[in-house]
């Protein structure tokens, strides 16, 4: 069975591709490489193109009979989102939009779509559930909600099945090595501790120390890439033997605050990590942590990589493979 991965090239779509090989699936991969390494999907067919442009997808689709579509291809930097709100709103939805009308066109009638905590915004209630109220505070996050509801209207007007994954904190990497998380340029924790470690940074700024928390710094559900991955698969083989369309949180369900991420990295390298402590950063909840009670029952996903220390063990040997 043949599947379409849009943004296939990236850190999360890389990881997928290689488990749908696994599970026994053939793949396609879409990416304009903006942000993905063609290098990552070595022995896939590459189609290299934008969602934007809607002749391509109808070309794609009328070539390929795909099975289902895993949805990635999507701009990221909740920063970035705030200042240039259009260029977030124009890739992650209008070009979504292209996708499902391709897809509708085509007959297809499955997707995995790459959702996020971010949709919640401030948590009321923690360990976050999916029935939390959904008040995104910032462009990013309003982009990948206004993504779930366009779900759920294709859903009830023209039968589109889809599960949305709503991602915490994708961490690590494949240990059979060759992938990882390699973004330009990086603003995510445990990718710019490693950096520090192996001396390419002089130091990591820890964002806010003023937190409610137990030290102060803020407390992340960091979730391993393979398993993240793993959700994905189970999500598409439980579309195509009928399930019903869904929104999942995937996440350990633990947290981790900043300290604590810094110092299991420290001895997971067992090189100093030189910090610095430094003012909040604007958007961020002091805490996201959440339920994964129903992708465990419903998709019977369970993390295989849920210790930090091997998160960060498989970041680790990534990151002296990719920037050693
Ligand atoms: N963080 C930090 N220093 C950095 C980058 C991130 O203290 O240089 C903190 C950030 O405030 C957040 C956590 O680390 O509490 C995880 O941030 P990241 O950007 O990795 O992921 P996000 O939670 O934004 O998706």
């Amino acid at each position: 069975m043949k599947v379409l991965v849009t943004g296939g090239a990236g850190y999360i779509g890389a990881h997928t591709v290689r488990a749908l090989k696994r599970a026994g699936f053939e793949t396609i991969v879409f990416d304009n490489l903006v942000y993905g390494h063609p290098e990552f999907v070595p022995s896939t067919e590459l189609v290299v193109g934008d969602l934007a442009d809607r002749a391509l997808l109808t070309d794609l689709f009328s070539r390929h009979a795909f099975a289902g579509v895993i949805h990635f291809a999507a701009y990221a930097y909740v920063g970035e989102s705030v200042q240039q709100p259009l260029k977030y709103y124009r890739n992650n939805v209008s070009s979504t939009i292209n996708l499902l009308e391709a897809m509708t066109e085509a007959g297809v009638k499955n997707i995995i779509f790459s959702s996020t905590c971010a949709t919640y915004g401030e948590p009321q209630t923690l360990p976050i559930p999916e029935d939390h109220p959904q008040n995104p505070i910032n462009p990013y996050g309003s982009s990948k909600l206004m993504v779930e509801r366009i779900l759920q209207d294709t859903h009830q007007a023209l039968g589109l099945n889809f599960i949305a994954l709503r991602y915490f904190n994708a961490a690590g990497a494949d240990p059979a090595g060759g992938i990882g998380e390699d973004h330009n340029p990086e603003t995510h924790l445990i990718p710019l501790v490693l950096d520090v470690a192996l001396g390419r940074r002089p130091h990591i700024t820890v964002f806010g120390t003023d937190y409610d928390t137990l030290d102060g710094t803020c407390i992340r559900d960091y979730i391993h890439v393979n398993d993240l991955a793993q959700a994905h698969v189970l999500g598409l083989q439980y579309l195509l033997d009928g399930g019903a369309s869904q929104c999942l949180n995937l996440g350990n369900g633990n947290g981790f605050s900043v300290q604590e991420v810094i110092a299991a990295a420290q001895k997971v390298t067992g090189r100093p990590i030189s910090v610095q402590l430094g003012e909040r950063r604007p958007g961020d909840p002091a805490i996201l942590v959440g339920s994964s009670q129903r992708v465990r029952d419903l998709l019977h996903w369970t993390p295989q990589y849920a210790q930090l220390e091997v998160v960060l063990q498989t970041a680790w040997d990534w990151h002296q493979q990719r920037f050693g």
